[in-house]
């Protein structure tokens, strides 16, 4: 396979105890895929953990969020937790994991949910939906933890001491990408995006100009995405290449299509990386964790 020096570079060579990190608990879109064939890259749908300047993030409550509130729950030994959970919308790959997050259930924890309003319901609405009867036996009120649900209106907000900023993508529905600002460099994570053929200078372009990491759409081969048009869902040459011409430092392939194996996806990242030149690209893999290095200078 055709990689540069750059791309070889394990991204999570960085020890645990990192000041500001990110780890994968699903990298899936649509629907989780778990099996024999997916178990490299991950059967969960979209979630990922960061931990940034005091603040514990959360992106999106796919399948990945139940994982993930195991682990918090066990390495929390029962003192309190405090998350903010940012939701990019409210596709059920994006919530799915909300009524197994076991932190929820805990009255010590205090998580704050916070997102755009829904396509035809508010953002608490929609999340007490998918727990209402007959889908699930517990209501969202009936959660012990102290959970607040928090519609954002403006596109600049802070999460604690992290300055972020949201952009709409081109996905069905009200549907968001985010940048957070750390003090070892930037992250986006735009996980439903229909990058097009020709987009120069789009809001999503502008959003990842010269960030450090991002996580973007990248469902779709150019091949599957001459059928899949309007669908919302990335295009993997366009993806590399919007990404490249915005100065992206670090490029991970996100939203894996629930028909792409483990084999499949490698020869989608081997692509990526003919097309990306001296830009980093990898594929997100479930359980992994990349680190955010501070600049050596200043
Ligand atoms: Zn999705
Ligand atoms: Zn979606």
């Amino acid at each position: 396979m055709a990689s540069s020096p750059q791309n070889t570079e394990p991204a999570n060579s960085n020890p645990v105890g990192d000041a500001v990190w990110l780890k994968f608990w699903g990298v899936r879109g649509s629907i989780p895929t778990p099996g024999p064939d997916t178990v490299r890259y991950g059967g969960n749908t979209s979630c990922v953990e960061v931990s940034a300047d005091g603040e514990h993030l959360i992106f999106d409550a796919g399948s990945g969020l139940r994982p993930l509130g195991l682990a918090l729950v066990a390495e929390a030994a029962g003192q309190p937790l405090t998350l903010t959970l940012l939701l990019t919308h409210t596709h059920w790959d994006h919530i799915q994991g909300f009524p197994f997050f076991v932190p929820a259930y805990q009255p010590q924890n205090h998580i704050r949910v916070l997102g755009y309003e829904g396509a035809k319901r508010d953002l608490q609405g929609t999340l007490a939906g998918q727990m209402e009867s007959p889908y699930f036996p517990v209501a969202l009120s009936q959660m012990p933890g102290n959970i607040v649900i928090e519609e954002l209106k403006e596109m600049s907000f802070c999460v604690g001491k992290l300055a972020a900023r949201a952009v709409r993508t081109k996905h069905p529905g009200v549907t968001m990408g985010y940048r957070i600002e750390t003090s070892a460099g930037s992250i986006c994570y735009i996980p439903d995006h229909e990058s097009t053929p020709g987009e120069h200078g789009g809001d999503v372009a502008k959003l990842i100009a010269g960030a450090d990491i991002v996580l973007l759409d990248a469902q779709y081969t150019a091949n599957e995405y001459a059928v899949k048009k309007g669908w919302g869902h990335g295009c993997l040459d366009e993806v590399v290449r919007i990404a490249r011409e915005a100065g992206v430092k670090r490029l991970f392939l996100f939203h894996h299509d629930p028909m792409h194996d483990d084999a499949f996806i490698d020869v989608m990242l081997a692509r990526a990386r003919e097309l990306a030149g001296p830009m980093f690209v990898d594929a997100a893999r479930e359980g992994e964790r990349i680190a955010l290095k501070r600049s050596p200078v200043g």
